[in-house]
């Protein structure tokens, strides 16, 4: 029996297992996957290590699902990609045997369109099967003034609510860069969120719905830099957590569930740093995409006189190279090492065997 019931999660048990992870000290991985290659390569770790996994589509990531080559006119690709890659998700965890939340990372204002695609096909989803396409979704307001990122992100979560749907918001601005975002050269100070601001969000989201999480800058970048680069001041979270708990009497003395992006290069400290103040999920990206290339590179590398043409290798002129080049043998070696960086992330996060 497990703890959590494999498949997509969605509604209430979203937050079971965020506030599981919260009393248990741990977080979930939230992988950004691209291919079918690297979706399966998550199930099947999180199924091996028998714990929650968050598996999330970037906007790029949706394209690249539904393939480059399909233009985007009017967030097309991206709505497909999108639809496309969660009904892979649907379709396989449940005989992995993997528990997974079904996410969408950063959305920017002018992709607002691209959710709003999702968004009614998880509503169509949701009066077929009673429960939506995607767990949840990120919105990422967070170089707007406040007032305008909440105002929007609260019509947003009435609409996700009813169907059983979480949603991400950001405060302060995860530095560094990602999908095509460069955020390298932006001021210092909206690095670090205040903790007037969390409570703020806190306040207007709760009115609508328990169904949110809180991506807090704390220093944290995208991408991975020399060691020094980076200050992260975790404390953040604790003194935002206090200050909501005493202003709004709050039963639970970690009221919000945090979200720490840009966690690729992290100390193990500092991630369980961040647990221990109430982060449940922790983006990972980069750290995964050196993971998938590690293998595929080694395998080149190791086999190249084995893939300078189809036929004739060291053990004979008239010896056929398929099975050396044929995709599968490649891209499997890259699974391979993609699964050893994220086992090693699932235990940084103090996230294994928690589906028991
Ligand atoms: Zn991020």
């Amino acid at each position: 029996m497990s703890k959590f019931k494999h498949g997509v999660a969605s509604g209430k048990l979203v937050q079971e297992i965020f506030e599981d992870a919260k009393i248990n000290k741990y977080a979930l991985p939230a992988v950004n996957v691209t291919s079918s290659s690297t979706v399966n390569a998550v199930l099947e770790t999180a199924a091996e290590l028998n714990s929650p996994i968050i598996i999330q589509f970037s906007n790029g990531g949706c394209h690249f699902f539904s393939g480059k080559g399909l233009n985007n006119n009017n967030h097309k690709a991206t709505i497909l990609g999108g639809i496309s890659g969660a009904m892979h998700v649907h379709q396989l965890a449940e005989s992995y045997g993997a528990t997974v939340i079904l996410h969408t990372d950063h959305c920017s204002r002018k992709n607002l369109p691209w959710l709003d695609g999702l968004i009614s096909e998880s509503q169509k989803w949701f009066n077929l099967h009673a429960k939506p396409l995607y767990s949840s979704h990120m919105i990422d307001l967070s170089d707007e003034p406040i007032e305008d990122n909440i105002k929007t992100c609260v019509e947003y979560l009435k609409v996700l609510s009813k169907i059983d749907m979480t949603l991400e918001i950001e405060l302060g601005i995860t530095g560094g860069e990602e999908d095509g975002v460069d955020n390298t050269d932006i001021e210092s100070n909206k690095l670090y969120t205040q903790p007037q601001e969390v409570a703020y969000a806190y306040e207007e989201l709760i009115k609508v719905s328990n169904k949110f999480t809180i991506a807090a800058a704390f220093g944290n970048v995208h991408g991975v830099y020399k060691p020094g680069n980076v200050k992260l001041t975790p404390k953040i979270l604790l003194n935002s957590q206090k200050f909501v708990h005493e202003k709004f009497s709050t039963k639970n003395s970690m009221p919000i569930d945090f979200v720490f992006h840009g966690g690729s290069g992290s100390s193990v400290d500092e991630i369980r740093e961040a647990i221990s103040y109430g982060a449940i999920k922790m983006n990972i990206d980069t750290d995964l995409q050196w993971g998938f290339t590690i293998g595929t590179r080694n395998y080149f590398s190791s086999k190249q006189d084995y893939l300078k043409s189809q036929i004739g290798n060291p053990q004979g002129d008239d010896i056929p190279n398929k099975k050396y080049y044929d995709p599968r043998v490649w891209l499997r070696e890259g699974e391979i090492t993609f699964k050893e960086r994220l086992t090693k992330c699932f235990t940084d996060l103090n996230n294994v065997n928690r589906n028991r």
